[in-house]
């Protein structure tokens, strides 16, 4: 099977699986399944649910628009969420919402396999790096399993405050560099890298 038909059964299988919370379209997921970086959000707002596509409301389209900035074309990249069904009233997603679609992140991200993960807002971020704080660790990269993690501002979190727009907007600018500083990091001996933040880490 390739990556898109192995992606294609995952989505089906969660939309036949009844144990899931929320009831609104699955919004599984889009991008270039050989994708170097993926992009994790939240949960699909309304704008989401109704065109069943990830980030193409008004958070989305800055992010889409900070895509085109450093010149990655849309469909270079994998763009998803943790929570993959709209919560009511966008509210934050329950614990237990996260809960019951992780496993199914995990299986998303083994088929896509994406060496850098640049994970949108808390939630995601918190999914890889439990103890990590968005205002302080977000524009960094770490290390975890195989990957590079890189923790930003959510895109709605920059709409409603202009500093959290300008470090978003800066770290946005800084992922070309920093793709480079992970396939660098990864292509290391293994036993040259170590878990956690990659050190120095001054180049950012
Ligand atoms: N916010 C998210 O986290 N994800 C989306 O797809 C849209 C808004």
């Amino acid at each position: 099977m390739s990556k898109a038909e192995e992606l294609a059964a995952l989505a089906e299988e969660m939309r036949r699986d009844g144990s899931l919370p929320l009831t609104t379209n699955l919004v599984f997921g889009e991008g270039n399944p050989d994708a170097k970086v993926m992009f994790i959000g939240e949960a699909p707002g309304e704008t989401e649910d109704r065109l069943v596509r990830p980030f193409v409301g008004r958070g989305g389209q800055l992010l889409r628009e900070c895509l085109g900035e450093i010149g990655w074309a849309e469909g270079s990249v994998y763009i998803t969420n943790i929570v993959k069904r709209r919560p009511p009233e966008n509210r934050d997603p329950l614990p237990e919402e996260i809960e019951a679609y992780k496993p199914y992140l995990g299986r998303q991200i083994e088929i896509l396999n994406p060496p850098i993960i640049v994970t949108l807002g808390r939630f995601a971020m918190n999914y890889f790096l439990p103890q990590a704080k968005i205002s302080k660790d977000q524009g960094k990269i770490f290390r975890s399993g195989g990957r590079c993690i890189v923790p930003m501002f959510h895109p709605a979190a920059a709409l409603r405050a202009p500093e959290v727009m300008r470090q978003f907007r800066a770290t946005f600018g800084k992922l070309p560099q920093m793709v480079e500083k992970c396939e660098e990091v990864l292509r290391a001996p293994a036993a040259a890298r170590k878990p956690g933040p990659i050190k120095p880490n001054t180049l950012f």
